[in-house]
């Protein structure tokens, strides 16, 4: 059996964990959210990529989800020490994941298009499972807000990064999120084939906005999974999301921040919706017209990964 997962940077690869060890890495592609990508000085980030290339190869740091675990920091603290006008060390990135984002940065600048870096990045670290990213194109998700300057509203538009990392989410009020460029988009040939060739499709447990909404934006990655098999697991459990600022970015987009939420926005497209047991509310399950799966979705540890991995697989096989 082959899976596909659409994935962003921190719940689906907590999923992609648990999957890898029940089934041959071989059958697993991930489909990933490019519309982080950006340039932070004169490197190129594309923070959900890597992401997943250091949870297929048991690099990732699992307190943070970005970066190498136990990673060293001497280049950033020596940067540091340089730091000028007109020269600066604008994030703390450690040493060995320096090194991949170099490396991406070095064919970016080449003109190499990501999906082929990445088949480079992921053969040099031994990875099995089939890793793409949504598109080759420049997909860029911004985020509308509104800011009171005295009596005056300001609208601004930024990107993710600086929505997320430099204000750290805190703005006043949320407008609007767009994925700007992605009517011009083509996805990649990789995801298209994956999506193609896989028994079952998992809309991982990632921010339906801006993580699997910039996916689903590309309109043939949309049209391919027309007619799969495919389930969402929540990444909302009560009425909050487990981390991020998914449940603010829900509520901008005007959909309520709870599973009901979460199935209102996939919609038509999925055939099953997976939620937390503990969620098992009547008032929210009764408007689902999906097939639902409630069992336990928090993953705070290899077994609970597992476990979830397992239930998915057990339900398409039922
Ligand atoms: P990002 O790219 O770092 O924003 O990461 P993702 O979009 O992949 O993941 C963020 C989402 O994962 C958040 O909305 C969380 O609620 C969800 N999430 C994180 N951990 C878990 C978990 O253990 N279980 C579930 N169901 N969702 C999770």
């Amino acid at each position: 059996m082959k899976v596909c997962l659409l994935s962003g940077g921190t719940g689906t690869p907590k999923l992609i964990q648990g999957l890898k060890k029940i089934m041959p890495e071989e059958d697993i592609s991930v489909i990933v959210n490019t519309g982080e990508d950006t340039w932070v000085g004169d490197l190129y980030l594309s923070p959900d990529v890597d992401t997943v290339l250091y949870t297929f190869s048991d690099l990732i740091n699992e307190e943070t989800w970005y970066g190498v675990k136990n990673d060293t920091f001497i280049t950033h603290e020596t940067l540091k020490k340089y730091e000028s006008k007109d020269f600066k060390e604008f994030l703390k990135i450690g040493d060995r994941d320096r090194a991949l984002k170099m490396h991406k940065t070095h064919y970016i600048k080449k003109g190499y298009p990501l999906s082929k870096i990445i088949e480079m990045e992921s053969r040099m670290l031994s990875i099995k499972g089939k890793i793409y990213p949504m598109t080759d194109d420049n997909v860029e998700t911004k985020i509308l807000i509104e800011e009171r300057d005295g009596d005056d509203k300001n609208r601004i538009l930024l990107k993710f990064h600086d929505f997320w990392i430099k204000r750290r989410g805190r703005v006043e009020r949320v407008l609007d999120i767009f994925y700007e460029n992605s009517n011009y988009a083509r996805g990649t040939d990789g995801a298209l084939n994956a999506i193609e060739n896989s028994d079952l499709i998992i809309i991982g447990p990632s921010n339906p906005i801006t993580s699997i909404g910039p996916i689903l934006s590309i309109r043939d990655i949309k049209r391919a999974l027309s007619n799969k098999i495919i389930f969402a697991v929540s990444p909302i459990v009560g009425d909050g999301a487990i981390s991020g600022p998914a449940g603010m970015l829900m509520e901008a987009k005007g959909y309520p921040v709870n599973i009901y939420g979460v199935y209102k926005y996939y919609g038509d497209l999925i055939n099953t919706l997976i939620i937390d047991k503990r969620d098992n509310i009547e008032d929210k399950i009764k408007n689902i017209k999906c097939n639902i799966v409630a069992t336990n979705i928090i993953m705070d540890n290899l077994n609970s990964k597992i476990n979830l991995a397992r239930e998915i697989i057990k339900h398409y096989n039922s």
